[in-house]
């Protein structure tokens, strides 16, 4: 089954069922200044589900574009590591604003899985939160889950969305890739691994929860789920890694091509593939690379796959020819993106350019200080002048050593940084003076030495 085909079932099987087919929203929230980026499917719907925004139904659905590359659902350090995260994904959802309940969002799942996507009982586990009876007991009882595949857990079942709004006990349904796999089933010391991997969670929201932590039942409790669209088409194409499902396919062939690789199941290959897509979206949603906000998430993010590229050997602007690829595969689902391709590429290639400036130089004084390193821990200085000098950002440096199994010294890159501000905050008292007084060096984060050249553009950078 192709993805196409899996997002086009999900979203008529709950049409089917009463409801209203919502398209994707952007990536920016317009609804909310404290999240970064849409990084699920019920961020759209937040204030529907709080009661302040209504809307001419209660049950609907999604398939909405995600990010998670900052802020509380953080995954970009996972790309490349394991089969499974993305930094944009897309997530299918269905929701009830204060309609059904538990019972019936547990059969909607289960009747979806088993009978119209075909799978196997035997090969699901489900997990509930350790206070949820209720929950367990239509699982175990209603729905006839075995024991054995069946656990409460805490943390992990527990879902919010950012530090406030609605929040609740969720119910997560996990997929077992078979013993060809590492990995342990749900709650077990190595969860982590890739064979038992979650692909649907059922949140059942019961409260809002203020900046003070306090929580308060909503209005009318309301169902949101999640299931990643990649992790099931892995499942349906009988593949055990998201990247080998037919969305990935000509990404990462082109990414090949254009680094003259042959073995398309690299690492680097991988992280390249997921970045385009995340970078392409958010550049379609607005967001342009900058050293603040959601502009600096994505930077990191082009940057960190430039520095792929350049591990692959590749020495000329090569990110943004991903660009034709990712439209080809995604254009027609999102016109919004084929519209909008040369201005991605544009963005891209700029981007790239200057990150080239410094990218060489860098690594080789980051080769050279792990070199000499003598315990495995990279040291503060280090990895400020790579931050301050040379444009690596913080989780740049970490995704090098942590190849090396070198950890980074953050403490340390923390009191740089905070030394760094310092010296900013005095130097620009002085305000004609500042040229002459102040490391230049020490202003130009990110971009490299040659960008500064007024005594305006200093003090601009310094008082963002
Ligand atoms: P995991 O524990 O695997 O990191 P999660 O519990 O953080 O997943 P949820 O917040 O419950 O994920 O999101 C709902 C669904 O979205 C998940 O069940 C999964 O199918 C999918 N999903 C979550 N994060 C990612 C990601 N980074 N890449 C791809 N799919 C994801
Ligand atoms: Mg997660
Ligand atoms: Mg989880
Ligand atoms: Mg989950």
């Amino acid at each position: 089954m192709k993805s196409a085909d899996i997002r086009q079932a999900f979203l008529n099987f709950f049409e089917q069922h009463g409801h209203t087919q919502v398209p994707s929203s952007s990536l920016v929230p317009d609804n909310d200044p404290t999240l970064l980026f849409t990084n699920a499917g019920m961020v759209p719907f937040k204030d529907v589900f709080l009661g302040r925004d209504p809307r001419p139904y209660v049950r609907a659905t999604s398939a909405q574009r995600c990010v998670r590359a900052g802020g509380k659902h953080n995954d970009l350090d996972n790309v490349g590591y394991t089969a499974r995260h993305h930094t944009l994904f897309e997530m299918l959802g269905n929701f009830s604003f204060g309609d059904y309940f538990k019972r019936d969002a547990i059969h909607y799942a289960w009747q979806f899985l088993t009978e119209n996507l075909g799978l196997p009982a035997e090969k699901l586990w489900v997990t509930v939160h350790v206070s949820d009876d209720e929950a367990a007991d239509i699982w175990l009882n209603d729905v006839g889950v075995s024991a054995e595949r069946f656990s409460r857990l805490d943390e992990d079942n527990f879902w919010q969305m950012g530090d406030t709004g609605p929040c609740g006990p969720s119910s997560e349904i996990f997929f077992d890739h078979g013993p060809d796999v590492f990995g342990g089933p749900p709650g077990s010391p190595d969860e982590d691994g890739d064979r038992y991997i979650e692909i649907w969670n059922l949140v059942f929201m019961q409260y809002d929860r203020d900046a003070q932590g306090n929580m308060t039942p909503l209005p009318r409790p309301s169902i949101d789920t999640g299931m990643g669209l990649e992790r099931i088409a892995a499942v349906m194409q009988g593949v055990h890694s998201n990247y080998e499902i037919d969305l990935f396919k000509r990404l990462l062939a082109s990414a090949a091509e254009i680094a003259g690789q042959q073995d398309i199941h690299q690492p680097s290959l991988r992280v390249i593939a997921d970045h385009i897509r995340s970078c392409a979206f958010l550049i379609v949603d607005g967001v342009i690379p900058s050293n603040e906000g959601r502009g600096y998430v994505l930077r990191r993010i082009i940057r960190r796959a430039v520095r792929h590229g350049h591990k692959l050997g590749v020495r000329e602007p090569f990110f943004h020819r991903l660009v034709a690829a990712l439209d080809e595969e995604m254009g027609e689902a999102y016109p919004e993106l084929h519209a909008r391709r040369e201005q991605i590429e544009k963005v891209l290639l700029r981007e790239e350019e200057q990150f080239a400036r410094t990218l060489d130089n860098g690594m080789r004084l980051l080769d050279e200080a792990l070199a000499g390193l003598e315990g495995n821990e990279l040291d503060g200085e280090t990895i400020f002048k790579l931050y301050d000098t040379y444009g690596f950002p913080y989780d740049l440096t970490a995704d090098i050593a942590r190849e090396r199994n070198i950890a980074l010294d953050e403490a340390g890159f923390q009191r740089e940084l905070e030394a760094q501000r310092e010296r900013a905050r005095a130097a620009s008292q002085f305000g004609a003076r500042l040229e002459a007084d102040i490391d230049l060096e020490g202003a130009t984060e990110f971009v490299g030495r040659e960008r500064l050249t007024s005594s305006a553009q200093v003090l601009t950078l310094l008082n963002d």
